[in-house]
């Protein structure tokens, strides 16, 4: 069974007048879907007729995803979503809130190919692609806790978003429509691993969405421990693509970089790291690597700070990012790792 927000809008339209039904239908059934409810079933479209709801149910699934577990983390509000889909796959969904903004950090696919060494998500390989449906309907929970539109949405999520670019740009585009929920383009952040091809072709959609590459080593040769041959493009290679995204976009980069205890935190490291985001214009965002969900170590706190102030004495826009969530291992690279 195919789900709703995966038949455009004109197959449903026919599917509606196949029905005998009026056109103004799909406009109720979206307006059920995007708000102010964000429905999930076709009960709660109560101005529906029964027997149009009914044979909707039989038809076509109203939301993509089942929500099987519900994690909130008590000291930061974090809430973390195991879902099954469809085909009985399971993927996971996190909602960050900090005061005044509230984040969705969904995924593109079940698993990963790229299988970078720290990452929780790729330690089983890819096994599919989500569809435009599975990408929404994780915004969509978010909306429906929140009971709003969640503020932004962040594609860091399992999976190599620029893997799956078809799906997650009519996923985009769909919820950047004022006839959904209207998600301002600037409100988006892509990230990946550096898929050259993939950067590009994101390039020239020439959507002003937010791009970050996760960097975590400075030079080929250390990437190449923490990243497997099959998917790695050389750093160069990479540079030259976010050049390219910058000059068709004019939004800024950021370069996410995992701090890994001895591994890539040495004053010469983050020189080379502080010379890649002048050269790129970005800005960078340091994230203690999650210990407890691999054999990376964190550097201590301290060591974090002092990463930062020396990338800052630099002339480099940076942070430190303290990732939400750790408690119900909802933080970056922990997500599938227990379930
Ligand atoms: S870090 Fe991202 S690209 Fe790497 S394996 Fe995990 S999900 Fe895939």
């Amino acid at each position: 069974m195919k789900s709703l927000k995966d038949i455009p809008n004109e197959e449903l339209f026919s599917l509606l007048k196949s029905w005998g039904q009026p056109a103004f239908r799909v406009k109720q059934l979206r307006t059920w879907l995007y708000g102010p409810r964000f429905a999930a079933t076709y009960d709660e479209m109560t101005n529906l007729p029964a027997t149009l709801r009914e044979k909707l149910a039989e038809t076509v699934a109203p939301f993509a995803l089942k929500v099987v577990q519900r994690l909130e983390d008590p000291n930061d509000g974090t809430v973390k979503w195991l879902s099954e889909l469809l085909d009985g796959n399971t993927i996971e969904t996190v909602l960050i809130r900090v005061p005044h903004r509230t984040t969705v950090c969904v995924s593109t696919q079940v698993g990963c190919a790229v299988r970078c060494v720290f990452c929780a998500s790729g330690r089983y390989g890819l096994v599919r692609d989500l569809t435009k449906a599975e990408i929404i309907d994780q915004v969509m929970l978010a909306c429906r806790e929140l009971g709003r539109r969640v503020d932004n949405v962040v594609v860091m999520g399992m999976g190599e978003p620029l893997m799956n670019l078809d799906a997650l740009v009519s996923a985009l585009d769909e919820l950047g429509s004022p006839e959904t929920i209207d998600l301002g383009n600037r409100h988006v952040t892509i990230s990946t691993s550096g898929i050259v091809p993939g950067i590009r072709a994101l390039a020239e959609l020439r959507r002003p969405w937010n791009l970050a590459l996760s960097l975590h080593a400075v030079n080929d040769e250390e990437r190449a421990r923490i990243i497997p041959t099959e998917h790695r493009y050389p750093l160069e290679e990479i540079f030259a693509a976010c050049e390219y995204h910058r000059e068709l976009t004019n939004r800024m980069l950021t370069l996410e970089y995992a701090l890994i205890d001895g591994r890539n935190d040495s004053r010469s490291t983050l020189e080379r790291l502080a010379a890649i985001a002048r050269r790129l214009h970005a800005k960078v965002n340091l994230i203690p690597c999650n210990s407890n969900a691999s054999n990376c170590k964190s550097p201590s706190l301290r060591r974090c700070h002092e990463a930062l102030a020396f990338l800052e004495q630099s002339g480099v826009q940076a942070t430190l990012r303290i990732s939400h969530g750790q408690g119900i291992l909802a933080a970056c690279g922990q997500l599938k790792f227990k379930i």
